[in-house]
């Protein structure tokens, strides 16, 4: 029989490897299995990495990580065909140690975390599919991938092998997503020297900022454009429902590309030269969409278990706090030589009591009622920007009778109940 481990873990990326990590800095015989040529090879985000849940795992890791801006700044912009409403959030207090986030480019990351987990003991195989989890008993005892001989065995599995998680809708967890419980997102790099994107983008030497864009950024389809500055790129990117590209029959780098060409972006991106493209799936069921976590012998963690919380763009933290969380179950269950579905259930426990569960239980009717409302995106943000078009318009006519525009360009076709009921729903699915 080949070697068993104490774990197995899918997939190299953050969740698989702060789950790796945790286990091979606990002494634990841990192998991880990644179908790409290296870890980050296959991986795609934006990409803001968050310092807390990362320090949680290497503490200090932002002193040797290569990471590219510490985000001071995080804009929003509400986009009209030739304008944008604007609001964010610039505090100093993000441009000192440790810092709250950082842009990164996963391909650098991962790698770097792949590294720290092989220097912790943990064992690493690339350019090797998982092909689907060995059973006995009813219970997951190890992986069949792809090589010859390739079966290995362990007390428990645990699956990070991110959004299509195949494995765990083999096993009977999930069944496959439905075109609204997954978003599909494309973003380019565009390299542009450090000075210039400080200059465009209002920063110190060094220091970053997140622009997200409603509205026209998606042609008022439910999701998000993104603009994120890195060291000498620029991440820029748009990602809406599956369902939503389906029905309004657009392919998503025609969004992209109009996003580019968008009067408010195009100053920004000049001259910038593509370097790299990306088009990945983002899971954005939310809670709801939660498949089951755990089995005899087996865990799932990250984007496998549709931990992202779209409405932060967060699912790098989620993923990483779920990937620790499974480890320290396996430490744990180790203790006692017990992997069975109860001894493993202490996983579903941490997470329900961390931010993971909590925060995607509190977003968890967010994106279905922005789908079944399409009024939010699609007349709401554009009259916000005629409305504020109105007020700063100077030609004589009175405040009182811009003010009056201003509404009525706001509430066009509908009731004031209708417009209340409306922002009834939005603080219903935002609180
Ligand atoms: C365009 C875009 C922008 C984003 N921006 C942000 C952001 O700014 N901030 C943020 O926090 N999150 C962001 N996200 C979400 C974030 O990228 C994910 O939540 C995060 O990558 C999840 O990590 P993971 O390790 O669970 O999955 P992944 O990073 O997808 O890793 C899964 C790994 O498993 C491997 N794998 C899959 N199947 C198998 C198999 N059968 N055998 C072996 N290996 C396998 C894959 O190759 C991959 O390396 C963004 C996502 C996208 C697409």
């Amino acid at each position: 029989m080949a070697e068993k481990f104490d774990a197995i873990v899918v997939g190299a990326g953050v969740s698989g490897l702060a789950a790796g990590y945790t286990m091979a800095k606990a002494g634990l015989n841990v192998v991880t299995i990644e179908r790409g040529q290296y870890p980050g090879s296959k991986n795609v985000m934006g990409g803001v990495l968050y310092r807390h849940m990362m320090d949680e795992i290497i503490p200090d890791f932002w002193k040797e990580a290569p990471l590219e801006r510490p985000i001071i700044e995080q804009r929003f912009w509400f986009m009209g065909r030739e304008s944008a409403v604007q609001t964010g959030y610039k505090g100093m207090e993000w441009a000192t140690p440790p810092y709250n986030n950082f842009t990164v480019f996963r391909g650098k990351f991962d790698q770097w975390l792949a590294k720290k987990y092989v220097e912790a003991g943990g064992l690493l195989i690339n350019e090797t599919v998982v092909e689907d989890c060995i059973v006995e008993n009813g219970k997951v005892v190890g992986v069949r991938t792809d090589r010859p001989d390739g079966d290995l065995y362990a007390d428990v599995v645990i699956l990070a092998d991110g959004v299509n998680s195949i494995l765990a809708r083999n096993l009977g967890f999930h069944q496959e997503w439905k075109p609204n419980q997954v978003a599909l997102a494309v973003m380019e790099e565009l390299k542009m020297p450090a000075e210039k994107i400080e200059e465009r983008f209002n920063l110190n030497k060094g220091m970053g900022t997140t622009i997200e864009i409603f509205g026209d950024g998606t042609l008022g389809m439910v999701g998000t454009a993104f603009i994120y500055t890195n060291k000498e790129h620029i991440s820029i990117g748009c990602g809406t429902l599956l369902s939503q590209l389906r029905e309004k029959r657009i392919k998503p780098y025609e969004l992209l590309e109009y996003v580019k060409q968008h009067p408010i972006v195009k100053p920004l991106i000049d001259g910038a030269e593509p370097c790299e493209y990306y088009a990945h799936l983002i899971p954005e069921g939310g809670y709801d969409s939660i498949p089951k976590l755990y089995g005899d012998g087996v865990m799932v963690a990250g984007d496998a278990a549709q931990f992202v919380n779209g409405i932060h763009r967060e699912g790098s933290n989620l993923g990483m706090t779920s990937g620790r969380f499974a480890a320290e179950t396996v430490i744990f269950a180790k203790k006692y030589g017990e992997y069975d579905e109860r001894a493993l259930s202490r996983y579903h426990d941490m997470l329900y009591d961390s931010y993971v569960i909590k925060d995607l239980k509190k977003y968890r009717n967010a994106s279905h009622t922005m789908e079944a409302n399409p009024d939010f995106f699609n007349h709401y943000i554009p009259a916000s920007n005629m409305a504020m078009s109105e007020m700063f318009i100077v030609d004589g006519k009175s405040k009182y009778d811009r003010q009056k525009t201003a509404i009525e360009r706001i509430t066009e076709g509908r009731s004031k109940i209708g417009l209340v009921r409306d922002i009834f729903k939005v603080w219903r699915a935002m609180t």
